[in-house]
């Protein structure tokens, strides 16, 4: 029997989703189960309807750009929220999600053996569609500074990937950070892959600087963003991508070969209601910010320790101190106290003593449940003598003092 080739079998599935998987599975028998593991926060979106749609446009493919008004409106947006201007005819593609966007971006970037420079904790997709292209994902472990990005970069490498916000640190660049990566691509002439799919999730919206911002003819930068999370719209799979003009007809030709368009009546949907959903959804994403602040405090006073970050809606919570690798610690969570979290170690290896935990689909009671259960677990599984986890830019506290707060 003929076998799919190795580079694919050698891809591992997402850990999240898998997670998920379990947790589904569990939720169907009737279990109850705290779930702070899902990659989305759920909003309360009117359905508006179809009816005032075009027919029969609506049944049939679309522009493989993405229609007009929504690149029009899209293009807008990052002008306006962004200060980055974006030409919707030349510059801008809406595809099926913003997977799809990062996977052609790099297919189109990407020469057999070609390197790509992957900051750890790293979105699980990043390396696995890397390897998928036939590049080599170089993994940056976490904890390195910006400033230090350019020891991993050689005569391979052809571009870096950077998630700002970061999932699942909720860490945002700074501008002298920004300023050090686009020194870095212009000095070695590689690509930014920029993912910014959590864009709005920022508690002052000026914090958000996008990578374009640092590049207005977008020469070396590639964006990709989504209304997944910003639009709390992950089912309606429509992300964009937009660059220079001559590399996005490069990403276009790829776009119409593997995908065609976006779901046509969603489009047309998107467009007709751009303003209102996001009018509703901007609260809601705030609450969701205020939020994490408040889960922030909470693991504080339970002794819990997380990354720096106060972007997006997850925290990159450290299981420091517990004898249990992250993939066990997460299965025991589950099985044994219906808490669900995402093991570390699917960000990177560097990341094994991290879970990411999501404050995005429970309410503040029951999260607090789930931070009490891990704080349990940590205690339990504690190993002698127990290690201090001291996360960058904080303060160090005596191991004693960590032992207590558990
Ligand atoms: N980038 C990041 C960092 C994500 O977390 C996700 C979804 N979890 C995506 C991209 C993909 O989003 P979508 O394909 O739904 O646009």
């Amino acid at each position: 029997m003929p076998h799919a080739a190795s580079h694919v079998q050698d891809v591992v599935e997402a850990v999240s989703i898998r997670l998920n998987n379990r947790v589904y599975e569990k939720r169907s028998h009737g279990e109850d189960v705290v779930v702070l593991s899902y990659g989305e926060a759920f909003f309360d979106i009117p359905l508006f309807g179809f009816d005032d749609l075009p027919m029969p446009a609506l049944y049939h493919y679309s522009h493989s750009r993405g229609i007009p008004e929504l690149r029009a409106l899209l293009a807008g947006y990052y002008a306006s929220r962004h200060g980055v201007a974006v030409d919707p005819d030349t510059e801008i593609i809406v595809t099926a999600g913003s997977k799809i966007a990062l996977h052609m971006a790099f297919m189109t970037i990407l020469a057999p053996g070609d390197e790509v420079l992957i900051q750890e904790p790293a979105w699980v997709s990043y390396p696995e569609q890397v390897r998928l292209c036939h590049g080599r994902p170089v993994r940056i472990p976490h904890g390195v500074e910006v400033a230090d990005y350019r020891a991993y970069v050689t005569g391979r490498t052809r571009a870096i990937v950077v998630n700002n916000p970061n999932n699942p640190s909720g860490r945002v660049l700074t501008d002298p950070e920004w300023r050090e990566i686009h020194g870095m691509a212009r000095e070695h002439d590689l690509f930014v892959v920029a993912d910014e799919a959590y864009s709005d999730y920022v508690l002052d919206s000026r914090q958000f600087i996008s990578a374009a911002a640092h590049d207005p003819a977008k020469e070396h930068t590639i964006v990709c963003n989504t209304l997944s999370k910003n639009y709390g719209m992950s089912g309606w799979r429509i992300g964009y991508v937009f660059t220079n003009p001559e590399l996005l007809y490069q990403i276009l030709k790829v776009n119409q070969h593997l995908v065609t368009c976006p779901a046509t009546v969603l489009e047309y949907y998107m467009a007709r209601h751009f303003h209102e959903v996001l009018d509703i959804t901007a609260p809601q994403i705030r609450d969701v910010v205020v939020k994490r602040a408040a889960v922030a405090r909470m693991l504080d006073d339970a002794g819990l320790r997380y990354l720096p970050g106060d972007g997006t809606f997850y925290l990159f919570v450290s299981i420091e101190g517990s004898r249990l690798g992250s993939e066990e610690f997460c299965t025991r969570l589950l099985e044994e106290s219906g808490v669900s979290v995402v093991p570390g170690i699917g960000y990177g290896d560097s990341c094994d003593r991290f879970v990411r935990l999501s404050v995005g689909a429970e309410s503040i009671d029951r999260i607090r449940r789930g931070v009490e259960q891990i704080a349990g677990l940590l205690r339990a599984t504690a190993a002698e003598p127990l290690a201090v986890f001291h996360p960058q830019g904080a303060p160090a506290r005596p191991a004693l003092e960590a032992v207590a707060a558990f």
